[in-house]
């Protein structure tokens, strides 16, 4: 059952977790109003660590990355591997300060230290770009689609990059 519902290189939940995870914080239930913060990651150009140094060596680093990126999260938030290099993330109950503090954090971290791997002589230095978007949700409200709202974030993420990658940016509606 656990395996079901992880990425079984990086331990992260899969796509198959993070969506109904997703559908179901986006319905509108007895909780009070509250955001929820959505997060698109990618790592930036991540096809060069490949490149430079292996499929082996992108591997070690996508699970430095994991690892990093769960250290700077809550219990309760989610991280889930959604594709080759990008992840997935939601913070419940997030105030717009909080989504960017949290995910200027994220890109900090990833940022700040290259990743050692013991097979390579030097640190791989990585970086990586978010796409952020926040959504409104509870009693009253109508359910949001998730498909539109993981676009919004996609649309972020895209500016992200478009602005020298390596930050994060946020969907308009959600600016702060
Ligand atoms: P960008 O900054 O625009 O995101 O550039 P990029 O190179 O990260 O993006 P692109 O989509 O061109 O390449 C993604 C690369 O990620 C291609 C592929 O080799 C690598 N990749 C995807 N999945 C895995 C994986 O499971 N392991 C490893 N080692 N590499 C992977
Ligand atoms: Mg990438
Ligand atoms: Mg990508």
């Amino acid at each position: 059952m656990a395996a079901a519902v992880r990425d079984p290189l990086t331990g992260a939940y899969n796509r198959r977790h993070a969506l109904p995870w997703l559908e179901r914080r986006l319905a509108p239930g007895p909780r009070g109003r509250k955001n929820l913060a959505i997060m698109l990651a990618d790592l930036d150009f991540f096809k060069r660590v490949n490149d430079l140094h292996g499929h082996a060596a992108g591997d070690a680093v996508l699970c430095a990355v994991t690892e990093r990126l769960s250290a700077h999260l809550r219990e309760r938030d989610l991280l889930a591997r959604i594709g080759g290099e990008e992840f997935l993330i939601a913070l419940p109950d997030a105030t717009p300060a909080r989504a960017r503090r949290v995910a200027e954090r994220l890109c900090d971290a990833i940022r700040a230290t290259p990743v050692a791997i013991p097979a390579i002589a030097a640190p791989i230095p990585v970086t990586l770009s978010i796409g952020v978007t926040l959504v409104p949700t509870g009693p009253g409200l109508v359910a949001p689609d998730l498909q539109s709202v993981l676009a919004e974030a996609d649309r972020a993420l895209y500016a992200a990059k478009a602005r020298g990658r390596n930050q994060a940016s946020f969907c308009t509606r959600s600016a702060a």
